[in-house]
């Protein structure tokens, strides 16, 4: 408001300077000042170079404009050339500045897989350290636990042409619900370990961030490839005090008929302690790439209802460690199947407009899921278990689904579930402030001052 009104008032006196005629004579005094300042000072070098480098500055900027409008001519006028353009990114191969790096290191074979060193005291480090840094700013969560979400994608661009897009959506969706919920996010584009590529690379990334981040509490993970697609729903942590590790999935499909879908692992909470530890160190052996995977593979597959012939994945292996071990695991992990903390997508994507008809957001199970994830789509690889249309297009309504509930936060929302483009839904106030959070979505920070107001 100040700024505003400043700026007001410079722009009017600069009007009554130009109607006096007296800008001409300003100018030239300040160019005279500038150039004896920089030139005086020897900023550039000697006065003779410094009179050059400015005469080439100024050349060039005016040379600059007359030269793109020639260069935008001539591509509208040769668009079957484009391609040659060296300024066109339509035939631009983008392997061509992804330079070969070396053979990744090879893996010695007869020494077992690890992680990393083993760690047995972790939980009294991390209470030491808790102590020692008792200021936690980042996190603005009265009576939650401290969560850092993490997910991430290869460090190669997608190998489809709009993988990249929707990758960006992905992560705008996930911002936008870690906002509205005070929850920290990590973003991963490196592959720390080249052993465990893929859906394995998770398991060193994991374990990285929890000894790296002792203030954090409970860790979440999330596919690149799932969405939230409700934004109120608050995970209900108090529900979770006495587990460890929280999946979407149901005991007696994992314990007893030890089917590889009983539970799905893009989409879990890992909390930060000695246990979860120990916990990565017993998953990550099926993990790395090439003969050892391959066969752990067979063994998944003979040993596990319904699975497929293929190498082996973190989800299964993780249904054949809690199968197989339940004693040493079970009593800390919790298969939470009220609420879709992983939602298939193909289950939930054509109800959407039944949703918004019957339910509201808040909910997080089968009337509103929480999270949609569209498993074996493969949008950033070449080739899914689905067909491209159906899977691309229910993406674009997912995040739609969910982009209405922040777009609604600013007065708009998509004209349909099919529609980039948006609308308006409440038009605008003199009084910003007074607008009336419908859906209670606002950050918490933004209730207290409602609260507060009323
Ligand atoms: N991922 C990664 N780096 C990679 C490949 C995959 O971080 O190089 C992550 C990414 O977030 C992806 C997840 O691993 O979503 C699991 O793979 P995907 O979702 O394709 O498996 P699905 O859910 O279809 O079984
Ligand atoms: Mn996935």
């Amino acid at each position: 408001m100040i700024e505003k009104c400043l700026g007001a008032q410079r722009s009017r006196k600069i009007q009554r300077a130009l109607r006096h005629g007296k800008v001409t004579v300003l100018c030239l005094v300040l160019t005279l000042v500038v150039l004896r300042g920089t030139i005086g000072a020897g900023k550039f070098g000697t006065p003779e170079q410094d009179f050059n480098e400015l005469r080439d500055h100024f050349y060039s900027r005016k040379r600059a404009e007359p030269h793109r409008v020639l260069e935008e001519v001539q591509t509208t006028d040769r668009t079957s050339s484009v391609d040659d353009n060296p300024n066109s990114y339509n035939a631009f191969d983008i392997n061509k500045i992804l330079i070969y790096e070396g053979d990744d290191e090879k893996p010695d074979p007869d020494k077992p897989y690890s992680l990393g060193p083993r760690i047995f005291d972790w939980d009294e480090q991390r209470s030491i350290w808790l102590i020692e840094n008792p200021n936690f700013s980042n996190f603005v969560r009265p009576n939650k636990p401290r969560v850092l979400l993490v997910t991430g994608s290869s460090p190669k661009p997608c190998e489809n042409p709009v993988g990249d897009h929707y990758l960006l959506k992905s992560i705008k969706n996930k911002i936008d619900y870690c906002r509205l919920h005070g929850i920290e996010i990590f973003y991963n584009l490196a592959l720390l370990d080249a052993e465990m590529a893929g859906f394995w690379a998770k398991l060193p990334l994991i374990r990285k961030l929890l000894l790296s981040h002792p203030e954090v509490e409970f860790l979440w993970w999330m596919d690149s490839d799932a969405m939230f697609t409700d934004m109120a729903f608050e995970v209900p942590w108090e529900r979770y005090k006495d587990s460890n590790f929280v999946m979407h999935g149901w005991n007696e499909m994992v314990y007893d008929d030890r089917n590889w879908i009983g539970l799905n692992t893009g989409s879990f909470l890992l909390r930060n302690c000695q246990w979860s530890l120990d916990l990565l160190d017993a998953w990550a052996p099926m993990g790395p790439k090439g003969k050892v995977r391959e066969e752990a593979g067979k063994v998944l597959t003979r040993e596990l209802k319904d699975r497929p012939v293929f190498e082996a994945d973190d989800q299964s292996a993780m249904v054949y460690l809690l199968a197989t071990q339940r004693d040493k695991w079970g009593d800390n992990v919790y298969l939470e199947s009220a609420y879709y903390l992983h939602g298939y997508w193909g289950i939930l994507v054509d109800r959407y407009e039944e949703m918004i008809e019957n339910y509201h957001p808040g909910l997080g199970d089968h009337r509103w899921p929480l999270v949609t994830h569209f498993v074996g789509c493969k949008p950033c690889g070449k080739f899914g278990d689905y067909p491209v249309e159906r899977c691309l297009k229910q993406m674009d309504r997912a995040f739609n689904f969910g982009d209405n509930q922040i777009l609604q936060i600013y007065g708009f929302t998509h004209k349909s579930l099919a529609s980039r483009k948006v609308k308006r839904v409440r038009n605008e106030t003199s009084n910003p402030l007074e607008v009336k959070d419908e859906l209670g979505l606002l950050h918490p920070a933004f209730k207290a001052v409602k609260v507060s107001s009323t």
